[in-house]
């Protein structure tokens, strides 16, 4: 099947989140780890590709996402997104603004546009600000993110530093007036060498609007909900193949948290509550007594019970861990457990794998060796459940990053699957 539209996305768990939404119209999509080196095979018509360069240099970034671009291209895709974070995470010497200034050389593009917002997550852009909820970014506690510090809220002033073109901005009056009307301030600014262009939206309606004025564009940029009307205006190439069922996977599984966000250790809680099985792993006991106390709890566990085992914890103790280790090797020693986890898991025939953490679950799939998923129905806004083969086995993979789902997310996401 061709490819109609190829996705760049810049971490991996935006690369989910953002194949979740494509999925949502019960189109085929699939998520691939990395740019493949292999040919394209067997392809699906929305194709995401999941890149790690969000703090990368510019020029590691541009490479890795022309790689994926040229992949795409195989693939027969003619129309393009890069994705990058609701809240543009970048410093001066970020990546967005390069990579979209690369991929439009390479597409012999002219214009492209930029926009971040997710009305449903409390992402919204006006007059060229983004918002987070009701705060304006740079006072919002992305301020103080450890490294990527966003202390401007505007966009066209972030952008114009990591771009060689001009800067404009399309207003929300005159996103309000329609697509025609987006269309011909978009032509003005092209006319006046505008080629890095910021539409506004607060709403759903605007990223419609948005997406119809641009769609003659190869390449559109933006957070991952600006992706949502995109498969309603590629199904006017023709039937696009569906979503295939879901493989049957044997319901036993495993529970991997790795994520120490606030709403993670609310997930945790509910799911010990719950009185699933747990083992909660502590970063200073496996520098020095290593994995085997872990995997021997696991062994003597039902995965039909699905069991938990859990870094998770408060930023207190997440604090102390990394005070005596150093906060790399504290993750590393983490993500590398999760992993054994998970591999010893998939021997042990757990065939259900639902891991919190962006990192976490980069370091999980990487274990089971999987490079390529089927994304299916969504468990809760940006997280569907992934559908891989492991060693020869269909295996289903939820993978949240940190702030995503509800307080008994763990769950739903079993029950989920079931209901599948
Ligand atoms: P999120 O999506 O919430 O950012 P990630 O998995 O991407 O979650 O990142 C969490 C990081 O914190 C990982 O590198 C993980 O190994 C590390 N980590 C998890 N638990 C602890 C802990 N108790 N102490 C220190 N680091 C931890």
């Amino acid at each position: 099947m061709t490819t109609v539209l190829g996705a760049i996305a810049d971490d991996f768990t935006g690369a989910t989140d953002l194949a979740g939404l494509l999925a949502r119209s019960g189109v085929r999509v699939s998520l691939r780890m990395g740019a493949p080196t292999d040919p394209p095979d067997d392809t699906a018509p929305f194709e995401v590709i999941a890149l790690k360069i969000r703090t990368a240099p510019a020029a590691d970034a541009v490479s890795g996402a022309c790689q994926a671009l040229h992949w795409l291209k195989a693939a027969g895709a003619a129309r393009f997104f890069w994705k990058y974070c609701s809240t543009f995470d970048s410093t001066p010497e970020g990546n967005i603004g390069p990579v979209a200034e690369a991929l439009m050389a390479e597409l012999g593009a002219e214009q492209t546009i930029y926009c971040p917002a997710f009305p449903e997550n409390g992402r919204a852009v006006f007059m060229g600000h983004l918002f987070v909820g009701q705060e304006p970014l740079a006072e919002s506690p992305m301020k103080d993110h450890p490294l990527t510090p966003m202390r401007d809220s505007n966009l066209v002033r972030l952008l114009q530093p990591q771009v060689s073109g001009k800067v404009g901005l399309v207003d929300r009056p005159t996103v309000a007036r329609g697509a025609t009307a987006v269309r011909g301030a978009l032509a003005r600014l092209a006319d006046a060498g505008v080629g890095h262009v910021v539409v506004d939206a607060v709403a759903d309606d605007d990223l419609s609007v948005i997406a119809e004025a641009s769609r003659d564009m190869a390449l559109i940029t933006g957070g991952s909900a600006l992706a949502m009307p995109l498969p309603v205006l590629c199904a006017d190439v023709g039937a696009l193949a569906e979503r295939p069922e879901p493989p049957g996977t044997s319901a036993t599984a495993i529970v991997l948290s790795g994520s120490c966000s606030a709403m993670t250790n609310r997930q945790v809680a509910a799911y010990l509550d719950s009185g699933a099985p747990a083992f909660q792993l502590d970063p200073l006991t496996l520098a020095e007594a290593g994995t085997q106390e872990v995997l021997d709890w696991l062994a003597s566990q039902d995965l039909r019970r699905a069991p938990l085992i859990y870094a998770t914890a408060a930023p207190d103790a997440v604090r102390a861990a990394q005070g005596r280790l150093g906060a790399a090797r504290a993750g590393d020693i983490v993500e590398q457990v999760l992993a054994a986890c998970a591999r010893f898991a998939l021997g042990a025939g757990a065939r259900r794998f639902v891991v919190a953490g962006g990192e976490s679950s980069g370091a999980v799939t990487q274990a089971l060796g999987v490079n390529r998923l089927d994304v299916g129905r969504e468990i809760t806004p940006g997280v569907p459940w992934c559908f891989a083969r492991s060693g020869g086995n269909a295996i289903a993979l939820a993978l949240k990053s940190g702030n995503f789902g509800s307080e008994s997310f763990f769950a739903d996401a079993l029950a989920g699957l079931e209901a599948s």
